[in-house]
């Protein structure tokens, strides 16, 4: 028979340590009570209190503006080639605060609109869209360019200035009907995104919005988006 008393020693390779071992192992994902106890405060709060993590945001949003992200924007000339003058948005974000007042900017206008997916076309309009995703509790959906997408896919050619480029997205990607959010990083003359709409309206998508973090607009690039709702932050 055991004894209801394990010996000390014997403590330490019972079954009765087992659970308090694993407990253990999962802090540093901060799974167990022992790394919640090791996080700072203010940090505690943000992170467990929702309401108090959408008031942070709000406050941190007002004090970034547009014109700080226009200032913050790079011109690279001649890139990627001669005659081009390249926006490079990698300083707003690498800035939190610039970053977060653009993505609070992008979805402004649209928190109420029930917005099923956001969808993001390659590549940078990956990052925005998914972020925006998330804060508007949406999902995300990327539109690739074509031959990087796994499954099934409707695919959609538009002109450049020397040849042609082909658009994709998943057929089961966005239901008929679902509210959908477009966005990418820079309008020049639209080709791009009214390729994306076309792919969205063979879905069935309801387009909400197509939104810009920059807009090139002596290149007209909203006339080939015309009837729909076209936003940038910043224009040029
Ligand atoms: P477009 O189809 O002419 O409207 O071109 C838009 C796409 O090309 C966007 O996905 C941009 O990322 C990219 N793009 C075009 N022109 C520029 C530019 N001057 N600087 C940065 N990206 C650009």
């Amino acid at each position: 028979m055991f004894s209801r008393f394990v010996p000390f020693p014997l403590f330490f390779l019972t079954p009765y340590r087992l659970p308090l071992t694993c407990l253990r192992s999962l802090a540093p994902l901060g799974i167990a009570g022992t790394a919640q106890r090791s996080i700072p405060t203010p940090y505690r709060r943000a992170t467990l209190d929702p309401a108090r993590l959408i008031a942070d945001n709000a406050g941190r949003m007002s004090q970034a503006t547009r014109a700080d992200i226009e200032r913050a924007i790079r011109n690279v000339p001649d890139f990627p080639k001669p005659g081009i003058q390249f926006k490079d948005i990698t300083p707003v974000l690498s800035d939190g605060r610039l970053l977060e007042a653009t993505i609070q900017l992008l979805i402004d206008g649209h928190r109420h609109q029930g917005v099923d997916k956001v969808v993001g076309i390659d590549a940078r309009g990956f990052i925005f869209g998914a972020a925006a995703a998330v804060k508007l509790g949406a999902g995300f959906v990327p539109i690739r360019k074509k031959g990087k997408l796994p499954w099934n896919t409707h695919e959609q050619s538009y002109d450049l200035e020397y040849g042609s480029a082909t658009v994709a997205i998943h057929v089961d990607a966005v239901k008929p009907g679902e509210r959908v959010l477009l966005m990418d990083d820079l309008l020049a003359t639209g080709g791009t995104a009214a390729a994306a709409v076309q792919l969205l309206e063979k879905l069935g998508a309801q387009i909400v919005g197509v939104n810009f973090v920059i807009e090139l607009g002596f290149l007209d690039g909203r006339k080939r988006l015309n009837g729909y709702p076209v936003d940038a932050l910043v224009r040029y």
